[in-house]
């Protein structure tokens, strides 16, 4: 049976790798996905364990060879996800967990629809920018257009979450590492039954309630700080 395709999107500086990297060690049977990149190493990232690093010449061939399930330019550099990673988290049969971002997910939904969609979002303009700051002292120097930049990105972003089916918000990081975990259980337990015990029945209404549908009252501080109202959520289509 093929395996379970889920995706996260966050604006950048959210802490989406920290919790993807806590779900590592708490989910069994969860690939993660290693995109390509145009984009250098950062820190101590490592070729082929954070990003497949290439060139744009390389990453354009793949393009032409209809090599990418998705592929997007953020910040002036190319990311894509190639067709064989999810062949081969599928052959192995495990379920396959895609970080990518809004316009990426708007790909993958269109040709995988029963994909799940995790959307996390900060808690608030104030702490983005604090991570965000926190993150380039830690590679350097801070540059503030390039945070005004990423805040401005984020507030795109995050007018997108209603395409998404479960909303996250990164306030209190175990919580939001206890919710993803529960999301992916449940949708185990949705696809191949188990429901019934008291765990499985407590994970699913963890799950149900970080639905989209669910969330709108935890998530209307969040969106009023970052300014997304009525009529610009999903004014954006493809960022
Ligand atoms: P970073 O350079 O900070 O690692 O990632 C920047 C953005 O690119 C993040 O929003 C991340 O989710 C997104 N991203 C990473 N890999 C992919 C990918 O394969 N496809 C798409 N569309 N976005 C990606």
């Amino acid at each position: 049976m093929a395996g379970i395709l889920f995706i996260i999107s966050a604006p950048s500086g959210s802490g989406k790798s920290t919790i993807v990297n806590q779900l590592r060690s708490l989910v069994a049977g969860l690939e993660f996905s290693v995109s390509w990149t145009t984009r250098g190493p950062r820190g101590s990232e490592v070729d082929s364990r954070e990003y497949h690093f290439t060139t744009r010449e390389y990453f354009e061939e793949m393009v032409r060879n209809n090599e990418f399930l998705e592929y997007a330019e953020v910040f002036g550099n190319y990311y894509g996800t190639a067709r064989s990673t999810l062949r081969e988290a599928f052959a192995q049969g495990r379920d396959l967990l895609l970080d990518i971002d809004v316009q990426g997910a708007a790909q993958v939904r269109e040709k995988c629809p029963e994909a799940v969609s995790i959307f996390l979002m900060p808690p608030s303009p104030e702490v983005l920018a604090t991570r965000l700051r926190n993150r380039s002292r830690a590679e350097g120097a801070v540059q503030e257009e390039i945070i005004a930049r990423r805040l401005a990105r984020a507030r795109l972003e995050i007018e997108n979450y209603r395409d998404y089916g479960y909303i996250l918000v990164n306030d209190v990081l175990d919580r939001a590492v206890e919710e993803m975990a529960a999301i992916v259980a449940a949708e185990r337990i949705r696809r191949n039954g188990a429901a019934g015990t008291p765990d499985a029945e407590r994970l699913l209404e963890i799950a149900e309630g970080c639905r989209t549908a669910n969330s709108e009252t935890r998530i209307r501080p969040v969106l009023e700080a970052f300014g997304v109202t009525e009529t610009t959520a999903d004014s954006m289509g493809a960022a």
